[in-house]
């Protein structure tokens, strides 16, 4: 949709600081909701604190990183000429795909000229008299701005755990959130890899057989499971190409975004023996959809979900030579769904490989980084690399390191000090024209659906002001609270979340221990965008401010 004073080229190739909206951060929701402010006709401008696009995908470019997302229902579904001409090779694309395909985009739609890199934003400050945003940049140029979108996503900041002596060390280190472009040699060396989460275990099998030795520093074990990838044969991929409208309607509409379908019976419903024929079926099943597609009653029944990861306890002992190896890796302090559960290729098996140790630091803790390793209560292990693979600052880490400032220079960090408040996980009172999708308070599921959903409310707003001759937007704090208070609620419903998530910011010392998703889901936002819509924006005070428009808003 554009407005008819501006074609949108025009307007972008204005050389001036004065932007309609400034988006800040290139990844696969950024991208988006630059392409969707241009096609309005807005002027726009995108920072990033990178060198390339990718956001997630530009970052964690370590050996395994991938999907765990099906590729075709992570990417964009507002083109169907982009969705025809992109031809994914597998059903879990990895990381050099994934970032090829996100710079397809950027260049298609002619994006590229709109986005600054190695710009991080370091303050963003609102002015009330004018109604503007100023944004200050690392290189220390100035913009200011009629609306700021940041779009920084909630894994986006590494976290280092507080281990004595990490600066001493003096081989290679890495972290997989912010691994480096040229490739990292790994052949013969003494590795270690810190963490066995999400990214750990992709990237343990995807250097066992380059390695001299790999030792795993695990802190809990995990739910792991097959991800189950494959190559998208060329009638799978006609398929998809003759499904797009379904493929759209069922990743539009659904829980999670994903096309997975839900399992109609709970765990009790069938035999012993149909259980067990069930869970084979979901442990050869790919993906995510031994969440979204096993029994009904998994996050809510403790005996189902004990049901099931007494299942995958078997497997894991199964695949593991060694008893006591497959002991620690075998989860005992949390339900399968509590903590985000990885998929894995591989992994379980690298553990029968001879080089490769596993170090449970629940019974020898690291007690400091030294020059040449790792020493922990059972004494130092030597090595050349060290990865870590230790996790992020999830849901408000990059907000909280923008230096933003609403009304009055009330500094977001205060106002979030007890944990973030929202609505919808798009605005939060006393920071008008200030949004975040893909923030904290978004659902959970595939990202790129629910992060889209937000995207395109945050368009309607603008959208719906522009229309009243309006430039101001800013939530109503009756809306938030409530938003807020259902976010709280839903995050204590047993027994699937337990605050040893780093959903609930449990893996960062001192952080408030909040739940940073929304787990009514989906459903909810859409439930509540319907209700926005349907009430005339009532959630929000949509006004003037004093300074003119610029002639996008
Ligand atoms: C290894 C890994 C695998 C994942 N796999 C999946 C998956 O399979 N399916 C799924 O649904 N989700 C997955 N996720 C979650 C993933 O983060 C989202 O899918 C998605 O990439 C989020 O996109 P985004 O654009 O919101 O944020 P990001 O992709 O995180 O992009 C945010 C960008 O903002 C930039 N930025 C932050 N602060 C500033 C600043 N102050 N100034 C300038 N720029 C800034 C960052 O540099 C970054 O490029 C995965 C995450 C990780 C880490």
């Amino acid at each position: 949709m554009t407005s008819p004073e501006f074609a949108p080229g025009q307007i972008a190739a204005q050389p001036t600081p004065d932007v309609d909206v400034l988006v800040v951060g290139a990844g696969i929701t950024g991208i988006y909701q630059l392409y969707r402010a241009r096609e309005a006709g807005y002027s726009v401008q995108m920072l990033e604190a990178g060198d390339g696009v990718g956001g997630t995908w530009y970052w964690n470019r370590y050996p395994g990183a991938r999907f765990d997302s099906e590729s075709y229902t992570y990417a964009y579904l507002f083109s169907k000429e982009l969705f025809e001409e992109w031809e994914w090779q597998e059903h879990f694309a990895e990381q050099p795909e994934i970032e090829r395909y996100l710079n397809h985009v950027v260049d298609r739609f002619d994006l590229r000229r709109h986005i600054r890199f190695d710009a991080r934003v370091v303050s963003a400050e609102y002015d009330e008299a004018s109604g503007r945003w100023t944004i200050k940049v690392s290189d220390g140029t100035e913009l200011r701005a009629r609306y700021l979108v940041a779009a920084t996503g909630v894994l986006s900041v590494p976290y280092y755990p507080d281990v004595p002596g990490r600066e001493d060390f003096r081989g290679e280190s890495y972290h997989t959130g912010r691994w480096p472009v040229a490739p990292v040699d790994f052949s013969g060396k003494r590795v270690a890899v810190i963490g066995t989460g999400s990214s750990g275990v992709q990237v343990i099998p995807a250097i066992v057989s380059e390695v001299a030795s790999l030792t795993v520093y695990q802190r809990t074990a995990n739910w792991c499971t097959p991800l189950n990838n494959g190559p998208i044969t060329p009638t799978e991929q006609a398929q998809l190409r003759a499904d797009f409208e379904a493929i759209c309607e069922t990743l539009n509409t659904s829980a999670s975004g994903f096309l997975h379908q839900p399992c109609d019976r709970t765990a009790f419903e069938d035999s012993q023996d149909e259980r067990r024929v069930f869970f084979e079926k979901m442990w050869r099943s790919p993906g995510f959809s031994k969440l979204t597609s096993n029994y009904s009653d998994l996050l809510i029944d403790e005996a189902a979900n004990a049901a099931w990861c007494e299942f995958v306890s078997e497997k894991i002992r199964e695949v593991v030579d060694d008893p006591e190896t497959a002991e620690k890796l075998i989860p005992k302090e949390h339900r399968f769904g509590e903590k985000r559960p990885p998929f894995v290729n591989g992994y379980f098996e690298a553990y029968n490989v001879p080089h490769v140790d596993l170090v449970s630091l629940e019974q020898t803790p690291i007690v400091r980084m030294t020059e040449h390793g790792i020493e922990t209560a059972a004494g130092e292990r030597e090595f050349d690399i060290v990865v870590w693979a230790t996790g992020f600052d999830f849901g408000t880490g990059a907000l909280a390191r923008m230096g933003i400032r609403g009304r009055g220079g009330l500094a977001l960090v205060d106002h979030w000090a007890d944990g973030p408040k929202t609505f919808l996980g798009v605005q939060t009172t006393e920071f008008p024209n200030f949004f975040f999708p893909g923030g904290p308070h978004a659902a959970a599921g595939n990202n790129p659906r629910y992060n889209g959903d937000q995207v395109d409310f945050v368009m309607d707003l603008l959208l719906h002001a522009r229309a009243l001759g309006c430039d101001t937007i800013e939530v109503e704090r009756a809306a938030e609270d409530k938003w807020t208070a259902m976010v709280d609620r839903w995050a204590t419903r047993a027994p699937s979340f337990g605050e040893i998530s780093y959903y609930f910011g449990s893996n960062i010392p001192g952080k408030p221990r909040k739940y940073l998703l929304n787990s009514a889901g989906r459903p909810k936002l859409f439930a509540e965008i319907r209700k926005v819509l349907e009430s005339d924006y009532e959630a929000f005070r949509i006004s003037r401010s004093a300074e003119p428009a610029p002639t996008g808003a």
